[in-house]
Formats: C-alpha cells, structure tokens, sequence
C-alpha cells in the first residue's frame, strides 16, 4: 500500500491520530535552546486539529540509556508545544510514560482540541529494535498513522516501521515537502553541483557515488578532503583524518568530477592564534589542515556560479573557530544568495546547518533540510525504512 499524505485523508474527521514527530531539540536541564523543530511541525498539527482529531505525539529525544534518564524526558517539550500553539486552540497532556494502562486511559478519555503527548519513545527498548509488540501498543492507542518524522526514516525503529503494519499511514506534510525537494536533486536542472565536507566519510560516500553520474563537480572540503589528499600520497602533518575514510577515498580518486582544494589554512597544536594559508602540497609534519585556502574558495565559487542545482553538506574548515570559519561562510553565504536566484539550492547537516545561520540567510535558500543523517541516506539512495 502506497503511503498517502494527510490532506488526501477524507475520512479523518474525529479520528485519533498517533503523530510521530522529531522533536529531537538540543536541550539542556530542560531548557530547549531551538525550538525550530517544533515550528516546522506545526502546520501538520494544526491541520489534525482542525479535522477535530484528538492527537497522540510520539518523539525521541536524545540517546537516553535508561527511563532515568531525567534529562531527556519530553515533557518540557509538551510545554513548550502548548505555549506556542496556544492554550486557546489546544491542551496537551504529559503521559508519563510511554505506553501502560495510565497512557491507554488517557488515550481512550482523550477529546478534540487535545494532544496526549508522550514520553520519551526510547525510554522503551523497543523502539530502537523495531519491535512488534511495543509497535502494536503504539498503534492501540489511535486510528491512524502520521509520520513527520522524516530524520529518522533512515532507521528501523518501531515508531516509524513496524507501527505502519497495525494503522492505516499517512505522510505528514513537512516529511511530503522533504521528499519533494531532495527528489529535485535527484533529478536536478543541470548542472548539478555538490559541495561537501565535515568530517566522516562513512555516512558521505553513498551520496557521492549516487549523485556523481548526474553532478557536473563534486567539491571536497573540510575534514573530508585530508582523507583524499592523504588518498593521493600528499602529507596532511596532523589534519584530521580516519583510516577507513582514507581507503575509500583511495576508490574514489579515479573520479574526475571530484575536485579537492589546492590550498589550506594550517595551524599547529596549541598555536591555533599563528596560522598560516599553505599549498595542500606543502603541509609540514606538525601543521593542521583547519580550513580551505583563499585560492580554493574562488576556485569552488567559479562552479557553484555555473550550477543551476546545488547540494551542499558538511562545513568547509572548523568552523566553530573564527580563524577557520571563512571557506565556510564564503561559500555559505554564495550558495544562500545563488539560491535566492535562479539556482535550486538545499543545504542540510547539522553542523552546516549552525554555519548557515551564522550567514543570517537561511531564508534565501530554498530548502533547508531537517533531515540530517537521513537527508544523506535519501540521497545516497539509501534503503529508507520509514518510507517504504
Ligand atoms: P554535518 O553535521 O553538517 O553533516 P559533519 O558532522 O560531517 O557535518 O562535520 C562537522 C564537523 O566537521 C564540524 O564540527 C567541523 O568543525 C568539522 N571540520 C570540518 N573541517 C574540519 C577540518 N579541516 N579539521 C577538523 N575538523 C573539521
Ligand atoms: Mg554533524
């Protein structure tokens, strides 16, 4: 059965929805330091609303080892949530847990205009060993299924796999826009240019090999690049790099779109306030590789001025250091006001995403990924199991 979208669901109205969200916030002693997660689910939430559906919210937060772990309970969320949407239009009730008999009462007395909003969904083992048992609890408490959760659709956890075999399932409206926009890149106008970087290559190298036959270039910056130049028999010093990431980029070298930077910012340990712009051929055996050079940020600004499709993940130099942030903003700031004009461009990652609110203009750019992980698996061509 092909999964549909809510708005074509007619048959709705009244009915419970069991809504899994990614209200994975960064959060400390309970306070939510960015709430723009929560935003990007209102619209689905709302339209629930209006359909008269009492809604239950299902959402991971964090990595918790245990149901102890108080830090990363959902309920200042909760709060948060009927804050933002208004006490007027709706109440949301803490479930102190996750599933039991309290949560199935309060599912069962739960009316219109309410949302009963979950624990922490991996409190329970079973969530992240996609159990069949803890998914059909899930499922007890609701008519049908509504997931909004596309970060996490990359894995096989039971709030958004095995929780489809006992409900009717729906997309909800932000996880059906997601979709929508990375199809574009992966049926982009051409040509297509990517730009990556960050650091592991594990989680980047599907992407470069699904994308490679359609982009023109493939641009390597960052953490990423040491691994190729290193490929390549150059000295990278101290850089940054993984064995396994270095073998890969060895098959990679073959090839030509990819092209990596002719020169880098460098520093040595414990001197990160003396840096220096050298050529990658000339890295002494103590430097640092931190940023990409003057030279290679005009060289990838060359071809992300032909492309007329632009992905980009994955900060260009450490980024978080005013002395290695420039190659990042540069090429930030370019691909934002490229995407403002005529070139489709999205930018995700979590780190790149922190670097392009540093730019101040994220809104420029017309789709900003909440995806992550998943947003690289889509794109790797990756086997998704919440979409399939
Ligand atoms: P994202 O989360 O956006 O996908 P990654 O997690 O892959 O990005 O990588 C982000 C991290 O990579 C940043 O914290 C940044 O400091 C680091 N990084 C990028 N380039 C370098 C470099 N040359 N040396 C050390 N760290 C780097
Ligand atoms: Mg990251």
């Amino acid at each position: 059965m092909k999964t549909k979208s809510i708005r074509e669901i007619k048959k709705i109205k009244g009915k419970t929805a069991f809504l899994r969200v990614d209200f994975n916030v960064p959060i400390s002693s309970g306070k939510i330091k960015d709430e723009t997660k929560i935003i990007a689910a209102l619209p689905t939430i709302r339209l629930l609303l209006r359909c008269n559906c009492p809604i239950i919210i299902g959402t991971h937060l964090g990595n918790p080892k245990s149901k102890k772990d108080k830090n990363l309970s959902t309920k200042p969320l909760a709060k948060r949530l009927e804050k933002i949407i208004g006490k007027r239009f709706c109440s949301v009730i803490v479930a102190d847990d996750v599933c039991g008999k309290k949560v199935e009462k309060a599912a069962e007395e739960l009316k219109p205009g309410q949302i009963l909003f979950l624990e922490n969904l991996r409190f329970d083992k079973g969530e992240q060993k996609n159990d069949s048992a803890f998914a059909k609890k899930l499922a007890s408490l609701a008519d049908f299924y509504v997931n909004e959760a596309f970060s996490v659709c990359h894995r096989k956890h039971a709030s958004v796999c095995a929780i489809r075999k006992y409900l009717p399932s729906y997309h909800g409206l932000l996880l059906i826009e997601e979709i929508k926009n990375l199809d574009k890149i992966k049926n982009p106008a051409k040509p297509l240019v990517v730009l990556m970087g960050g650091a592991k290559i594990n989680t980047k190298i599907n992407i470069i090999k699904n994308l490679s036959p359609k982009a023109s270039h493939i641009l390597i910056g960052g953490a990423l690049a040491n691994n190729f130049l290193k490929a390549k028999g150059l000295k990278v010093g101290t850089s940054l790099i993984d064995k396994e990431s270095v073998s890969y980029a060895k098959k990679l070298l073959k090839n030509k779109k990819i092209i990596l930077p002719t020169d880098v910012v460098v520093s040595e340990k414990g001197k990160k306030n003396e840096h220096k712009i050298k050529e990658v051929s000339s890295i002494s055996a103590k430097e640092m590789a931190l940023d990409i050079g003057p030279e290679t940020i005009r060289d990838f600004a060359k071809i992300i001025k032909q492309a007329k499709t632009i992905i980009w993940n994955g900060p260009l130099g450490a980024f978080e250091e005013n002395a290695f942030k420039h190659g990042t903003l540069a090429l930030g700031t370019l691909i934002a006001a490229r995407s403002r004009g005529k070139t489709f461009g999205v930018i995700g990652g979590g780190e790149t995403l922190e670097a392009l609110k540093m730019t101040k203009m994220e809104s420029y750019v017309d789709w900003v990924s909440t995806g992550g992980g998943a947003m690289l698996s889509y794109l790797g061509g990756e086997k998704m199991p919440g979409l399939q």
